[in-house]
Protein backbone atom coordinates (compact mmCIF):
# COMPACT_ATOMS: atom_id res chain seq x y z
CA UNK A 1 0.00 0.00 0.00
CA UNK A 2 1.29 3.58 -0.97
CA UNK A 3 1.56 5.53 2.40
CA UNK A 4 0.26 9.31 0.94
CA UNK A 5 2.61 11.80 2.74
CA UNK A 6 0.29 13.73 5.28
CA UNK A 7 1.09 17.61 5.31
CA UNK A 8 2.94 17.44 8.60
CA UNK A 9 2.82 21.39 8.62
CA UNK A 10 -0.09 20.82 9.97
CA UNK A 11 0.57 18.98 12.95
CA UNK A 12 0.31 18.56 15.87
CA UNK A 13 -3.99 19.25 15.92
CA UNK A 14 -5.69 22.25 15.76
CA UNK A 15 -7.69 22.35 19.03
CA UNK A 16 -4.27 21.96 21.35
CA UNK A 17 -2.74 25.01 22.85
CA UNK A 18 -0.34 26.99 20.00
CA UNK A 19 2.57 25.36 19.91
CA UNK A 20 5.70 27.80 19.86
CA UNK A 21 8.64 25.73 19.59
CA UNK A 22 9.80 24.20 16.08
CA UNK A 23 9.24 20.55 15.22
CA UNK A 24 12.25 18.24 14.34
CA UNK A 25 11.04 16.00 11.30
CA UNK A 26 13.85 13.22 11.47
CA UNK A 27 13.83 11.47 8.14
CA UNK A 28 12.79 7.59 8.73
CA UNK A 29 15.98 5.16 9.00
CA UNK A 30 15.61 1.29 9.61
CA UNK A 31 18.43 2.33 12.51
CA UNK A 32 15.53 4.71 13.48
CA UNK A 33 15.56 3.35 17.39
CA UNK A 34 19.38 3.46 17.94
CA UNK A 35 18.91 7.38 16.86
CA UNK A 36 15.68 7.94 19.34
CA UNK A 37 16.75 5.91 22.38
CA UNK A 38 20.25 8.19 22.48
CA UNK A 39 18.14 11.64 22.29
CA UNK A 40 15.07 9.71 24.58
CA UNK A 41 17.82 8.98 27.22
CA UNK A 42 18.06 12.72 27.63
CA UNK A 43 14.85 14.14 26.78
CA UNK A 44 12.38 11.76 27.70
CA UNK A 45 9.52 14.36 27.57
CA UNK A 46 10.07 14.84 23.75
CA UNK A 47 7.31 13.78 21.80
CA UNK A 48 8.11 11.14 19.11
CA UNK A 49 5.35 10.16 16.03
CA UNK A 50 5.56 8.64 13.21
CA UNK A 51 4.25 10.53 10.08
CA UNK A 52 4.62 9.08 6.15
CA UNK A 53 8.78 9.05 6.19
CA UNK A 54 9.62 10.88 9.12
CA UNK A 55 9.85 10.63 12.65
CA UNK A 56 8.31 14.05 14.09
CA UNK A 57 9.76 15.02 17.53
CA UNK A 58 8.50 17.76 19.55
CA UNK A 59 10.39 19.00 21.99
CA UNK A 60 9.24 21.25 25.04
CA UNK A 61 11.76 23.88 24.36
CA UNK A 62 14.01 26.30 22.03
CA UNK A 63 17.13 24.94 24.12
CA UNK A 64 15.91 21.39 23.88
CA UNK A 65 15.20 21.70 19.97
CA UNK A 66 18.84 22.97 20.17
CA UNK A 67 20.21 20.05 22.21
CA UNK A 68 18.29 17.34 19.93
CA UNK A 69 19.44 18.45 16.94
CA UNK A 70 23.17 19.41 17.56
CA UNK A 71 24.42 15.71 17.97
CA UNK A 72 21.71 14.94 14.54
CA UNK A 73 23.37 17.20 13.24
CA UNK A 74 27.05 16.12 13.91
CA UNK A 75 26.13 12.35 12.76
CA UNK A 76 24.54 13.35 9.16
CA UNK A 77 21.21 12.25 10.42
CA UNK A 78 18.70 14.17 8.00
CA UNK A 79 15.92 16.70 9.37
CA UNK A 80 14.37 19.32 8.47
CA UNK A 81 12.51 21.99 11.22
CA UNK A 82 9.25 23.06 11.08
CA UNK A 83 8.45 26.82 12.29
CA UNK A 84 5.78 27.57 14.94
CA UNK A 85 3.25 29.71 13.40
CA UNK A 86 4.11 32.49 15.16
CA UNK A 87 7.65 32.47 14.08
CA UNK A 88 6.75 32.29 10.39
CA UNK A 89 7.16 35.48 8.43
CA UNK A 90 4.53 37.07 7.21
CA UNK A 91 4.59 37.75 3.50
CA UNK A 92 2.78 40.65 1.44
CA UNK A 93 3.62 41.90 -2.30
CA UNK A 94 4.83 45.55 -2.72
CA UNK A 95 3.76 46.92 -6.08
CA UNK A 96 4.35 50.57 -7.28
CA UNK A 97 8.71 50.57 -8.36
CA UNK A 98 10.04 49.60 -11.53
CA UNK A 99 11.06 46.32 -12.02
CA UNK A 100 14.71 47.57 -12.43
CA UNK A 101 14.22 48.27 -8.44
CA UNK A 102 17.34 46.89 -6.97
CA UNK A 103 15.37 44.28 -4.12
CA UNK A 104 18.41 45.89 -1.16
CA UNK A 105 17.74 49.87 -2.02
CA UNK A 106 13.81 48.13 -0.86
CA UNK A 107 15.21 46.13 1.93
CA UNK A 108 17.21 49.13 3.23
CA UNK A 109 14.68 51.49 2.76
CA UNK A 110 11.87 49.79 4.60
CA UNK A 111 14.11 48.90 7.26
CA UNK A 112 14.99 52.77 8.00
CA UNK A 113 11.15 53.30 8.22
CA UNK A 114 11.01 51.07 11.20
CA UNK A 115 9.69 48.11 9.16
CA UNK A 116 11.09 44.64 10.05
CA UNK A 117 11.54 43.09 6.78
CA UNK A 118 13.39 39.64 6.63
CA UNK A 119 13.28 39.12 3.32
CA UNK A 120 12.95 41.07 -0.32
CA UNK A 121 12.08 38.95 -3.83
CA UNK A 122 11.10 39.80 -7.50
CA UNK A 123 8.35 38.20 -8.39
CA UNK A 124 8.73 36.34 -11.75
CA UNK A 125 7.05 35.09 -14.88
CA UNK A 126 6.98 31.65 -14.27
CA UNK A 127 8.03 30.37 -17.86
CA UNK A 128 10.49 33.28 -18.91
CA UNK A 129 11.87 33.80 -15.74
CA UNK A 130 10.84 37.60 -16.54
CA UNK A 131 11.28 39.79 -13.53
CA UNK A 132 7.65 41.48 -13.12
CA UNK A 133 7.40 45.02 -10.80
CA UNK A 134 6.61 42.92 -7.62
CA UNK A 135 8.18 42.34 -5.38
CA UNK A 136 7.63 39.78 -2.17
CA UNK A 137 8.34 40.79 1.56
CA UNK A 138 8.77 38.71 4.06
CA UNK A 139 8.24 40.57 7.27
CA UNK A 140 8.93 38.98 11.02
CA UNK A 141 5.88 39.18 13.10
CA UNK A 142 5.60 40.32 16.74
CA UNK A 143 9.23 42.55 16.79
CA UNK A 144 8.58 45.03 19.24
CA UNK A 145 8.21 48.54 18.04
CA UNK A 146 8.59 47.56 14.83
CA UNK A 147 5.97 49.58 12.03
CA UNK A 148 2.98 47.90 10.46
CA UNK A 149 4.35 47.28 6.96
CA UNK A 150 0.66 47.82 5.37
CA UNK A 151 1.10 51.49 7.09
CA UNK A 152 4.03 52.16 4.66
CA UNK A 153 3.26 53.91 1.67
CA UNK A 154 6.31 55.22 0.21
CA UNK A 155 9.23 53.35 -0.74
CA UNK A 156 12.16 54.56 -2.63
CA UNK A 157 11.03 57.74 -3.26
CA UNK A 158 7.89 55.96 -5.03
CA UNK A 159 4.00 56.00 -4.13
CA UNK A 160 3.62 51.82 -3.61
CA UNK A 161 0.60 49.42 -2.59
CA UNK A 162 0.05 46.12 -0.93
CA UNK A 163 -1.61 43.10 -2.11
CA UNK A 164 -1.74 39.50 -0.44
CA UNK A 165 0.49 37.11 -1.41
CA UNK A 166 -0.90 33.96 -2.96
CA UNK A 167 1.15 30.90 -2.40
CA UNK A 168 2.02 28.89 -5.85
CA UNK A 169 -1.12 25.77 -5.52
CA UNK A 170 0.24 22.43 -5.06
CA UNK A 171 2.74 21.02 -2.23
CA UNK A 172 5.87 22.89 -1.48
CA UNK A 173 9.12 21.09 -2.46
CA UNK A 174 12.63 22.09 -0.78
CA UNK A 175 15.06 22.75 -3.21
CA UNK A 176 18.18 21.37 -1.51
CA UNK A 177 16.61 18.23 -0.68
CA UNK A 178 13.69 17.61 -3.23
CA UNK A 179 11.30 16.31 -0.57
CA UNK A 180 8.23 18.16 0.23
CA UNK A 181 6.58 20.28 2.86
CA UNK A 182 9.78 22.06 4.03
CA UNK A 183 11.85 25.22 2.53
CA UNK A 184 15.34 24.79 2.00
CA UNK A 185 15.77 27.20 5.08
CA UNK A 186 15.50 24.73 7.62
CA UNK A 187 16.69 21.65 5.44
CA UNK A 188 19.44 19.89 7.29
CA UNK A 189 18.83 16.75 5.12
CA UNK A 190 21.69 15.96 2.11
CA UNK A 191 21.34 18.03 -1.10
CA UNK A 192 19.46 15.90 -4.07
CA UNK A 193 19.85 17.55 -7.53
CA UNK A 194 16.78 16.64 -9.58
CA UNK A 195 18.18 15.96 -12.89
CA UNK A 196 21.18 13.54 -11.96
CA UNK A 197 20.40 12.56 -8.23
CA UNK A 198 23.76 14.06 -6.95
CA UNK A 199 24.59 16.05 -4.01
CA UNK A 200 24.23 19.47 -5.58
CA UNK A 201 21.58 22.01 -6.09
CA UNK A 202 19.47 21.21 -9.29
CA UNK A 203 20.65 24.77 -10.20
CA UNK A 204 24.26 24.22 -10.39
CA UNK A 205 23.80 20.58 -12.25
CA UNK A 206 26.51 20.73 -15.09
CA UNK A 207 23.99 19.30 -16.84
CA UNK A 208 22.09 22.07 -18.25
CA UNK A 209 20.06 20.99 -21.59
CA UNK A 210 16.78 18.95 -20.98
CA UNK A 211 16.98 15.47 -19.88
CA UNK A 212 14.95 13.29 -22.36
CA UNK A 213 13.99 10.32 -20.39
CA UNK A 214 15.03 11.14 -16.40
CA UNK A 215 14.89 9.30 -13.25
CA UNK A 216 12.65 10.23 -10.73
CA UNK A 217 15.21 10.73 -7.64
CA UNK A 218 11.90 10.18 -5.08
CA UNK A 219 10.19 7.16 -6.92
CA UNK A 220 12.82 5.58 -8.95
CA UNK A 221 11.39 5.25 -12.10
CA UNK A 222 11.68 7.24 -15.87
CA UNK A 223 9.73 9.44 -17.43
CA UNK A 224 9.49 12.33 -15.09
CA UNK A 225 11.47 14.38 -12.57
CA UNK A 226 10.36 14.45 -8.99
CA UNK A 227 8.79 17.77 -9.34
CA UNK A 228 6.54 17.03 -12.08
CA UNK A 229 3.04 16.34 -10.18
CA UNK A 230 3.29 12.77 -12.29
CA UNK A 231 5.46 11.23 -9.51
CA UNK A 232 3.41 8.94 -7.31
CA UNK A 233 5.43 10.62 -4.47
CA UNK A 234 4.27 14.37 -5.25
CA UNK A 235 1.89 14.82 -2.11
CA UNK A 236 -1.99 15.04 -3.29
CA UNK A 237 -2.40 17.63 -0.61
CA UNK A 238 -6.20 18.94 -0.91
CA UNK A 239 -6.39 22.90 -0.16
CA UNK A 240 -5.95 23.94 2.59
CA UNK A 241 -8.48 25.47 5.28
CA UNK A 242 -7.97 29.40 4.31
CA UNK A 243 -5.88 28.38 2.26
CA UNK A 244 -4.58 31.46 0.46
CA UNK A 245 -5.65 30.22 -2.88
CA UNK A 246 -9.12 29.90 -2.48
CA UNK A 247 -9.20 33.00 -0.05
CA UNK A 248 -6.60 34.65 -0.32
CA UNK A 249 -7.55 37.15 2.82
CA UNK A 250 -7.31 34.65 5.76
CA UNK A 251 -4.26 33.24 5.81
CA UNK A 252 -2.54 36.03 5.11
CA UNK A 253 -3.54 38.44 7.97
CA UNK A 254 -1.03 40.46 9.74
CA UNK A 255 -0.87 39.55 13.67
CA UNK A 256 0.21 41.76 16.48
CA UNK A 257 2.12 44.44 15.40
CA UNK A 258 0.16 44.84 12.29
CA UNK A 259 -3.07 46.10 11.62
CA UNK A 260 -6.32 44.85 9.98
CA UNK A 261 -5.81 46.53 6.54
CA UNK A 262 -5.92 43.64 4.89
CA UNK A 263 -4.25 43.91 1.31
CA UNK A 264 -6.21 42.83 -1.66
CA UNK A 265 -5.05 40.01 -3.72
CA UNK A 266 -2.60 39.90 -6.44
CA UNK A 267 -4.20 39.58 -9.82
CA UNK A 268 -4.08 39.15 -12.97
CA UNK A 269 -0.04 40.77 -12.79
CA UNK A 270 0.83 39.18 -15.86
CA UNK A 271 -2.21 40.07 -18.42
CA UNK A 272 -0.83 41.21 -21.68
CA UNK A 273 -1.15 44.91 -20.83
CA UNK A 274 0.31 44.99 -18.03
CA UNK A 275 3.10 43.11 -19.49
CA UNK A 276 3.02 45.23 -22.30
CA UNK A 277 4.45 48.24 -19.67
CA UNK A 278 6.98 45.98 -18.42
CA UNK A 279 8.15 45.06 -21.39
CA UNK A 280 10.72 47.35 -21.67
CA UNK A 281 12.68 46.86 -19.01
CA UNK A 282 13.58 43.11 -20.19
CA UNK A 283 17.22 43.49 -19.68
CA UNK A 284 17.42 45.98 -17.53
CA UNK A 285 17.68 43.04 -14.39
CA UNK A 286 18.61 39.76 -14.53
CA UNK A 287 16.34 37.73 -12.18
CA UNK A 288 18.04 36.24 -8.77
CA UNK A 289 18.98 32.95 -9.64
CA UNK A 290 17.58 32.17 -6.08
CA UNK A 291 14.04 33.60 -7.42
CA UNK A 292 14.14 31.40 -10.40
CA UNK A 293 14.63 27.92 -9.13
CA UNK A 294 13.16 28.24 -5.80
CA UNK A 295 10.21 26.12 -6.27
CA UNK A 296 8.40 27.31 -2.99
CA UNK A 297 8.05 30.67 -4.08
CA UNK A 298 5.52 32.09 -5.88
CA UNK A 299 5.15 32.89 -9.46
CA UNK A 300 2.31 35.24 -11.08
CA UNK A 301 1.72 33.51 -13.97
CA UNK A 302 -1.12 31.23 -12.08
CA UNK A 303 -3.30 33.66 -12.11
CA UNK A 304 -4.33 33.74 -15.74
CA UNK A 305 -5.50 30.20 -15.05
CA UNK A 306 -8.13 31.91 -12.98
CA UNK A 307 -11.57 32.34 -14.85
CA UNK A 308 -11.96 35.49 -13.05
CA UNK A 309 -9.34 37.15 -15.32
CA UNK A 310 -11.37 36.53 -18.31
CA UNK A 311 -12.55 39.96 -18.40
CA UNK A 312 -9.52 41.22 -18.22
CA UNK A 313 -8.23 39.62 -21.08
CA UNK A 314 -11.42 40.20 -22.69
CA UNK A 315 -9.99 44.24 -21.87
CA UNK A 316 -6.00 43.67 -22.87
CA UNK A 317 -7.57 42.19 -26.76
CA UNK A 318 -9.61 45.05 -26.75
CA UNK A 319 -6.45 47.38 -25.54
CA UNK A 320 -4.17 45.35 -28.92
CA UNK A 321 -6.92 45.96 -31.44
CA UNK A 322 -6.64 49.10 -30.39
CA UNK A 323 -3.10 49.39 -31.05
CA UNK A 324 -2.89 47.44 -33.87
CA UNK A 325 -5.43 49.59 -35.66
CA UNK A 326 -3.19 53.10 -34.79
CA UNK A 327 0.08 51.05 -35.23
CA UNK A 328 -0.17 48.55 -38.18
CA UNK A 329 3.39 48.18 -38.93
CA UNK A 330 3.49 46.26 -35.90
CA UNK A 331 0.97 43.45 -37.30
CA UNK A 332 3.88 41.13 -38.02
CA UNK A 333 4.15 40.44 -34.61
CA UNK A 334 1.26 38.24 -34.90
CA UNK A 335 2.52 35.93 -37.35
CA UNK A 336 5.78 35.90 -35.91
CA UNK A 337 3.54 34.60 -32.72
CA UNK A 338 1.76 31.80 -35.30
CA UNK A 339 5.45 30.28 -36.22
CA UNK A 340 6.86 30.09 -32.64
CA UNK A 341 7.27 26.63 -32.12
CA UNK A 342 7.01 26.99 -28.33
CA UNK A 343 4.97 29.15 -25.56
CA UNK A 344 8.34 30.14 -24.01
CA UNK A 345 9.43 31.33 -27.68
CA UNK A 346 5.71 33.27 -27.83
CA UNK A 347 6.99 35.00 -24.42
CA UNK A 348 10.08 36.29 -25.71
CA UNK A 349 9.37 37.32 -29.34
CA UNK A 350 6.55 39.21 -27.69
CA UNK A 351 8.87 41.01 -24.77
CA UNK A 352 11.09 41.76 -27.73
CA UNK A 353 8.95 43.24 -30.02
CA UNK A 354 7.03 45.05 -26.72
CA UNK A 355 10.36 46.70 -26.15
CA UNK A 356 11.46 47.92 -29.16
CA UNK A 357 7.85 49.44 -29.41
CA UNK A 358 8.96 50.83 -26.24
CA UNK A 359 11.62 52.31 -27.18
CA UNK A 360 10.23 54.33 -30.56
CA UNK A 361 10.36 58.09 -30.39
CA UNK A 362 6.94 59.35 -29.65
ZN1 LIG B 1 14.91 19.81 2.29
ZN1 LIG C 1 22.88 17.36 -11.11
ZN1 LIG D 1 8.68 10.03 -9.25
Amino acid sequence: MEVVDSDPNQAPGENRPKRKVKLIMLRYKTNYNLVLKESNEKYPNSINKLIGEYIRITPISEDQHREITAPFKMNGEEFYAILPPSKRPYKVVLKGLPASTDIDEIKNDLANQGVAVSKVAQLTQRKSKFPLPMFLLEVRKNVPDSRDILDVSNCCYMSITWDSFRRRPGATQCYNCNYFHHSSQYCDIKTRCLKCAQEHRTSDCPIKERTENPECINCKTKGHMANSKQCPKYPKTNPKKGDPIQNNTTQNKPNANQTQNTPKPVTTNNSYANVAKIGHQRSARKTESEQTTKRSEPDSTTKTQNPSSCSEIILAIRDFKNFFSNHPEHLSLGKALRNATSEEEKVDIFYEAMASISNLPT
